[in-house]
């Protein structure tokens, strides 16, 4: 009896368990957080979200991690559309995270904040702009604007 009540105690906590029923904050279905209000990929709509998406959007512009903001992510989800970050809300994210990863045609790109400036980088090539806006006035892939060829 006294081993029960042991194993029962050491028991491992894990506070990022999804295991806690919430309403998902974009379509209202049930779907589960874990102890700090990070939910699971919501199984009718695929929101994850944190417990401060508003305050996330309010902020910074954007949700967290999906990137695409809350209020957006609803009308989105209203459409019937699939969640969808746009350039903006990738710089957005850039400003938040101080670093962006993307794939674009199999390959992968890096975008970083650092002391010399905003670095663009592949495994081939490294560009260095001053600013966020320089990175967004002129960043490219194969001369295509960055902001041209999202999405
Ligand atoms: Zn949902």
């Amino acid at each position: 009896m006294s081993n029960n009540k042991e194993q029962r105690h050491v028991q491992k906590y894990n506070p990022n368990e999804y295991n806690n029923a919430v309403l998902c904050e974009v379509c209202g279905n049930i779907t589960f957080a874990d102890d700090y209000g990070n939910t699971d990929k919501c199984p009718n709509c695929g929101w994850m979200g944190c417990s401060g998406d508003e305050l996330m959007e309010k902020w910074h512009g954007i949700g967290y991690p999906m990137l695409v903001p809350l209020s957006r992510a609803r009308e989105q989800y209203k459409a019937g559309q699939k969640f969808k970050a746009t350039f903006e809300d990738f710089i957005n994210g850039l400003n938040w995270y101080k670093e962006m990863l993307f794939w674009y045609n199999n390959k992968y790109y890096a975008v970083r904040y650092r002391d010399m400036g905003i670095f663009f980088e592949n495994k081939e090539t490294k560009r260095i702009y001053k600013s966020v806006d320089d990175f967004v006035a002129q960043a490219n892939i194969d001369g295509v604007l960055l902001k041209d060829l999202w999405g």
